[in-house]
């Protein structure tokens, strides 16, 4: 077996130890006589690995009871509809602070329900670093603020939220959830496709704070609305269940390693290895974020010219790194390094980088 060097922006890296466990159970699942795909979403058998992956969930990110935890299908992109759905209206005004692509496309779908004001944004500088906090424009009226708290296209990271006045504070977190800790009780609604930091795509896990749920517009299609998903347990309608089952399986494996805590000591030192290549390279590699917003997930960088760049390209993929070309909107390189690519990845990728310099 030969596993690649994987640097995919997601779907991304999974943990080598998880899929060997769902490759030993996947013919018979606990005894069941079938597989996790084949059970009834109604069985006891299922309940039980649902209610684990939401209690693993609440453990490692520390989420107080007065959140509750959903798994939702439709991607980030469909929160990025359902937010606004939910808690904005015609005379209601949202704040999205914009750090990225992903920022832009969730506050083109909330301009279809409200007023929206921009509080700070980086695309005047091709998004390559986080606004201060003291720079964002946040009046303490609004209806809820949007960050984007890892800018998976332009690899740059909130280090630090910002103070909302007691605005609720949403957060798109599908490119670092799970990395670090955070202090859950800052934010409103948290939401994250699982694809990166989480498990396989198709599940989309949102945690969201009760006191919202009370406030939000009841006049919506079932589906859309977050209280029939609280109510429902997440089991309105058939869950991606086999999605859900191996991202409970992501959060066991990231419990035996220490919680998030372990995980981000670790990713500190795994985004050090490749950061410090691309300093110390006399500007062979320059990286596309400022150091003071760079992101411990995606690390962007560029080299002197595009033939160049194609020549790195071509030549780490002949040596088995995988996804280490940029966004297709920004080009250049990319080394998505999430929870589960291993530190000896990242210390191969340093390595090709060193070789590469010296050849060229
Ligand atoms: C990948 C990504 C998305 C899009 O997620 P989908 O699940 O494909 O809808 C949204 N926001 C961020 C920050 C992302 O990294």
């Amino acid at each position: 077996m030969n596993r690649a060097y994987n640097f995919n922006a997601g779907p991304a890296a999974l943990p080598l130890a998880v899929l060997q466990e769902a490759q030993a159970e996947l013919l018979d699942f606990r005894g069941t006589g079938m597989s996790v795909m084949e059970l009834s979403h109604r069985s006891k058998d299922y309940d039980a690995v649902h209610n684990e992956a939401k209690e693993l969930l609440r453990k490692l990110l520390n989420i107080p009871s007065n959140y509750q935890i959903l798994f939702l299908q439709g991607g980030a992109s469909l929160q990025f509809a359902m937010v606004p759905m939910n808690f904005l209206s015609q005379d209601k005004t949202a704040n999205y602070i914009l750090t990225g692509s992903w920022s832009e496309k969730a506050r083109d779908e909330a301009e279809r329900f409200g007023q929206v004001k921009i509080g700070g944004s980086s695309k005047g500088e091709t998004y390559s670093y986080i606004p201060a906090l003291d720079s964002l424009e946040i009046s303490g009226d609004e209806a809820y603020v949007h960050i984007t708290s890892n800018n998976t296209i332009y690899g740059t990271q909130w280090r630090e939220f910002p103070d909302t006045k007691g605005v609720p504070l949403i957060a798109d977190m599908s490119s670092d959830i799970l990395s670090k800790p955070i202090d859950v009780s800052k934010f409103g609604l948290i939401y994250a496709g699982a694809q990166k930091n989480l498990g396989p795509s198709g599940v989309t896990v949102v945690i969201v704070r009760d006191d919202l749920l009370d406030q939000a517009e009841q006049d919506l299609p079932t589906m859309l609305k977050y209280s029939t998903h609280v109510k429902s347990n997440s089991l309105f309608n058939t869950p991606p269940t086999f999605g859900i089952y191996l991202l409970g399986r992501v959060l066991a494996w990231i419990d035996s390693l220490g919680g998030v805590k372990a995980i981000e000591e670790q990713n500190e030192a795994k985004a050090a290895v490749i950061y410090d290549a691309i300093d110390q390279s006399d500007g062979f590699y320059t990286d596309h974020a400022a150091k003071d917003s760079r992101s411990l997930m995606n690390v962007t960088f560029n080299l002197a010219t595009k033939e160049l760049e194609q020549k790195f390209l071509q030549e780490a993929a002949a040596q088995g790194f995988v996804g280490l070309a940029g966004h297709r909107s920004i080009g250049g390189c990319r080394a998505s390094i999430y929870n589960a690519v291993p530190p000896a990845a990242c210390e191969a990728l340093r390595d090709f980088m060193l070789a590469f310099k010296n050849k060229n």
